[in-house]
């Protein structure tokens, strides 16, 4: 049977009709985004700092916390964590990366990691109302960023302790340095490239673990990013993610000329694409909401900014991308949801589609408030600024172009 009847047997039907279980979940994530993110935006932008407050609100409520997060990512119809995901956003984007960052070290070891490590280090990662914590997910390195195959960090097992010991710097960590969690990918056999590469936990106050130079950044700047260095860190066996008996089939399967698991790693790639795709909708439809309601207030030659074609086939443009963006986060988001297979790439779609839509949605929402759109007394400064990260983490535009030239010629596009 092939992927698609698979999926088609085992999964729902796409649907644009969110179910009630999603529509009331939305509702209630924005209420939280309006109320408590939006408001304490532009406070966090300026002390560029984790906003801790918000995070053990939205701890309090819930919605810091692996189950909110597992809950919408299994949801049925693929649509739970999309819509979260843009709501969040849609409040504020630092603090959105701020209240989501530990989910990319959630996913590592979810999708990687034995159900003993999933059970014993995801908790830690989110923690407990008035006891919050944090993961990070350490990939990128000062000369590997897109080049991933480049990493440098090393990881040497020492049988007679059954420990491993990793060496090396990271850069551009989310919460890297003041994660309770820390995952890193580092390199088992430098020969192998990135097939030569696994994935460890270290736990909370593992001596060697420490924050490099805190970056200070262009937006998203309520979002701790951060160097970690890490100098002689020993973690033991069981910190592998997936385990020394799974590390060891691969790198024999690697050896005797296999792909080991290139396939499975580009679907987890592919699948988690949407969720910084729908990141990026939330920002843009934030901006085009501010700039269409401000065109009906604003008043030049005696008549709403609104009312010139300028404006409004710029809105126009604005809201039809806004959705477009939207389509291909939710088709993504379903495909993943269903085991249906990437056979164009298509989260590297949504996340391109998306990223840039964000950039271009909140420059022309500038345009729309004229020189109050220029000024820090708006938020659309602050979102055209933090639509910017959309192009370039987790992938750069260049990238999903490249995987999806790749999907949909075939060739080895480089
Ligand atoms: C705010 C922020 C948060 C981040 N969070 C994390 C995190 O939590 N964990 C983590 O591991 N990383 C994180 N990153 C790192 C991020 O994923 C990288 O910055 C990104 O992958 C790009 O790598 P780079 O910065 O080294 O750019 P480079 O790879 O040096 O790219 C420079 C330019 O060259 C282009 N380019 C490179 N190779 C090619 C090619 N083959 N074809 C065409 N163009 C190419 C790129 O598209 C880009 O335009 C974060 C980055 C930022 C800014």
């Amino acid at each position: 049977m092939s992927v698609d009847e698979q999926a088609a047997q085992a999964g729902a039907e796409f649907s644009l009709d969110m179910s009630d279980d999603v529509r009331q979940m939305r509702d209630w994530v924005h209420e939280f985004a309006r109320n408590v993110i939006r408001p304490a935006a532009a406070e966090w932008d300026e002390r560029e700092e984790t906003p801790w407050p918000v995070i053990e609100e939205a701890s309090k409520i819930g919605l810091y916390s692996i189950d909110f997060f597992a809950q919408q990512w299994f949801e049925p119809t693929g649509l739970g964590t999309p819509v979260a995901f843009e709501e969040i956003f849609w409040g504020d984007a630092g603090i959105g990366l701020a209240l989501t960052g530990s989910c990319l070290a959630a996913v590592s070891v979810s999708s990687n990691g034995t159900p003993e490590q999933i059970g014993e280090w995801l908790p830690q990662m989110f923690g407990s109302p008035g006891d919050v914590k944090l993961g990070a997910f350490c990939s990128s390195e000062p000369d590997a960023g897109s080049d991933v195959g480049a990493i440098r960090t090393r990881a040497v097992y020492q049988q007679a302790s059954d420990e491993w010991v990793l060496n090396g710097t990271k850069a551009w960590a989310t919460n890297g340095g003041i994660a309770d969690v820390h995952v890193i990918v580092a390199s088992v056999d430098p020969a192998l490239g990135s097939r030569g590469q696994a994935s460890f936990i270290v736990p909370p106050g593992t001596k060697g673990l420490s924050q490099g130079q805190k970056f200070r950044k262009h937006g998203v700047r309520a979002s701790h990013t951060a160097e970690v260095v890490l100098d002689d860190v020993r973690v033991p066996g069981r910190c592998l993610i997936g385990g020394k008996d799974r590390l060891d089939a691969r790198l024999a399967r690697v050896a005797d000329g296999g792909t080991a698991g290139e396939q499975a790693a580009m679907r987890t790639f592919e699948a988690s694409r949407p969720v910084v795709a729908a990141m990026a909708v939330g920002v843009a439809r934030a901006a085009f909401e501010y700039a269409r309601d401000y065109s009906l207030e604003r008043v030049q030659f005696g008549r709403p900014v609104g009312q010139n074609q300028a404006i409004a086939f710029m809105l126009a443009d604005m809201a039809a991308s806004v959705d477009a963006a939207r389509l291909l986060t939710w088709r993504a988001s379903w495909m993943a949801r269903s085991g249906r297979k990437f056979s164009s790439a298509e989260g590297s779609m949504s996340k391109l589609v998306a990223g840039e839509t964000a950039v271009r949605v909140t420059e022309q929402a500038i345009q729309i408030l004229g020189g109050n759109g220029y000024t820090r007394d708006y938020p659309v400064e602050r979102w055209h600024r933090d639509a910017k990260i959309f192009t370039i983490f987790e992938g750069t535009s260049e990238i999903q172009r490249m995987i999806i030239g790749r999907a949909v010629t075939g060739l080895d596009v480089r």
